[in-house]
């Protein structure tokens, strides 16, 4: 539920309304406007709100068709959410690409991998130090040793550094090192885990399970922000179909709906929609004439020595080359690439 109040209605008026919403035990999330002041209605209150609201001095009008997840829905807060890590924004004008390898391997790999994805045009830097893979006996991640090494490739670049978390006990310790940290497709119906980094300052990329609707995507996000942290990102990585000839299906219809259903940005991650390096770039262009703020990719100085996801990890060469096809595009769709 969320009641629209006049913009120049009085202050008082204005914090009537909340005591009338606070006073069902609901909280309020406020989202100013050019020509209104929208207040939507956290929790479950009860049947008389919505009549008392409507007859309540300033309210122009109360919805109750809103979307169950008051805090990420558009309903409540119109406006994209622009978010800002270090000096890049993310859900603003400038597209944001997020490169880097599926994992931390070394001190060098991870180096000279930032330096590649800085030269070719990213904004951030990607890596895992903490890996959920299908199989126990492969390669899990550096853990610590893994989070030391980005945050040396952030100092000899400036690039902000994006990791994966994977369990709630972990939050003090990636958020030490991490600017960005990353719930994983495996991780979305966590709820430990997206309560835990919910609590935490830093901002969130969240990913889209492979088998999860989109209404399960913004419920998991609303998990986040109302457990207090405001800054997620959501990330579209292909979903799981009977098509096998990539290796998930890239649902570019969702970044769609999603922009139009939330407010927060909407990235896309080719690499693990696609599978296959040859076809990350049309699956990047893809994602971003759908409306997607970004992407996030991976690049591996020398894929074929990948420990993981080599085969959908672009060369720094095809990263930068990449980059370039898509100034055009992001020009057509009224986005910048820095
Ligand atoms: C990754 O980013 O390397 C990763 C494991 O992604 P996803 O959670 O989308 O599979
Ligand atoms: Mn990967």
């Amino acid at each position: 539920m969320i009641a629209i109040l006049s913009k120049d209605c009085p202050l008082a008026d204005k914090a009537s309304v909340v005591r009338l919403i606070e006073a069902e035990g609901c909280r309020v999330v406020v989202s100013e406007t050019e020509n209104e002041t929208r207040m939507g209605v956290i929790g479950s209150p009860s049947d008389g709100l919505a009549l008392r609201l409507s007859a309540a001095s300033g309210v122009t009008e109360v919805r109750t068709d809103t979307a169950p997840y008051p805090m990420v829905s558009r309903d409540s807060h119109p406006d994209p959410t622009r978010i800002k890590i270090r000096d890049v924004v993310v859900g603003g004008t400038d597209l944001a690409i997020i490169a880097g390898p599926c994992s931390v391997e070394s001190q060098s790999q991870i180096i000279e991998s930032a330096r590649a994805v800085a030269h070719g045009g990213a904004g951030m830097l990607r890596g895992g130090a903490f890996k959920p893979r299908t199989s126990p006996y492969s390669f899990q991640g550096l853990e610590e040793k893994g989070l030391q090494f980005l945050a040396q490739a952030r100092e000899q670049t400036g690039l902000p550094v994006v990791t994966e978390i994977v369990a709630p006990d972990d939050v003090e310790l990636v958020a030490k090192y991490a600017d960005v940290l990353q719930v994983g497709a495996r991780n979305m119906q966590n709820f430990r885990l997206l309560n835990a980094v919910g609590a935490s300052t830093v901002p969130v990329l969240l990913k889209r399970g492979m088998s999860a609707t989109i209404d399960e995507l913004l419920h998991a996000a609303e998990y986040i922000l109302s457990a207090g942290n405001p800054r997620v990102i959501l990330c579209e990585r292909g979903i799981r179909t009977f098509g096998n000839h990539t290796r998930n299906t890239l649902d570019v219809g969702a970044v769609a709906v999603l922009k139009a259903r939330t407010h927060l940005p909407v990235l896309v991650d080719p690499s693990h929609a696609a599978g296959l390096r040859e076809f990350v770039p049309q699956h990047a262009m893809a994602g971003i004439a759908a409306g997607a703020d970004g992407i996030i990719v991976e690049v591996h100085p020398e894929p074929a020595k990948a420990l993981s996801d080599g085969r959908q990890s672009l060369t720094p060469d095809g990263f930068k080359k990449m980059v370039e096809q898509m100034r055009p595009l992001a020009a057509a769709m009224g986005r910048r690439l820095a």
